[in-house]
């Protein structure tokens, strides 16, 4: 099968879902990235800003950049100039530090709040109570430059469809809950990001609206 073989198979399962497809490129080269979006994708995910931004000028300008990795306050001036969506938001201090960036090129920055929903202790995110801290503080409620979309959560690695579940429906409660508190009135707060390569099917049928696939489109990674 090859890249836009596919795209098109992944797009036809997800068309009438309400999920939309991120092609998560990390390690491939631009090449790949050209043949995905000849293929109809829009959205890219990369883990890493550094690749990412050696990558972004050799794409056409309307692809949706969607940083999907951890992401070091020292590293936001790579991305400050194109990146659509940070999916990996765990700190004030990272959105503090887009906030500047974005406000220094006269952007918006999306970003969505990463929760740990795994039970590999490896895996990063919030909680539930250190997000709210976040949405609560008269700092946050400063920021002009980022908008919060909605959340993201990377499952445990595994075959137990029953843990799968339980772990995209607690984002899912998640994303419910900080809607209804904070973002009731906010449209643009819409997001939940769950599901790869491996349990995408199960993250859209407990309400993904948007899948990071890498390997089931490029192969494995090696
Ligand atoms: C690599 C990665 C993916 C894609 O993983 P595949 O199994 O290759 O589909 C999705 N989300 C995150 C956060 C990743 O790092």
């Amino acid at each position: 099968m090859s890249i836009a073989d596919n795209i098109h198979r992944i797009e036809k399962e997800l068309a009438g879902t309400g999920a939309r497809l991120v092609v998560v490129t990390k390690t491939h080269p631009v090449e790949k990235l050209q043949e995905a979006y000849d293929a109809g994708a829009r959205m890219f995910g990369e883990n890493r800003p550094q690749e990412m931004a050696a990558k972004q000028p050799n794409l056409p300008a309307d692809v949706e950049w969607h940083l999907i990795g951890q992401l070091q306050t020292n590293k936001v001036k790579l991305l400050a100039p194109f990146v659509h969506t940070v999916q990996s938001i765990d700190s004030l201090k990272l959105l503090r530090e887009l906030d500047k960036h974005a406000a220094a090129h006269h952007r918006v920055i999306n970003g969505l709040l990463q929760f740990h929903i795994a039970q590999e202790e490896t895996k990063s995110g919030l909680t539930l109570a250190e997000a709210e801290e976040m949405l609560t503080s008269a700092e946050y409620k400063q920021l002009k430059h980022v908008r919060l979309t909605g959340v993201m959560g990377v499952a445990t690695f595994t075959p137990d469809e029953t843990r799968l579940r339980q772990e995209f429906r607690q984002l899912r409660g998640y994303f419910e809950h900080l809607k209804a508190a904070y973002f009731a009135s906010e449209p643009a707060f819409c997001e939940i990001s769950m599901g790869m390569s491996g349990d995408y099917p199960l993250a859209v049928a407990e309400g993904s609206t948007l899948v990071r696939v890498g390997s089931a489109i490029f192969g494995s990674r090696g």
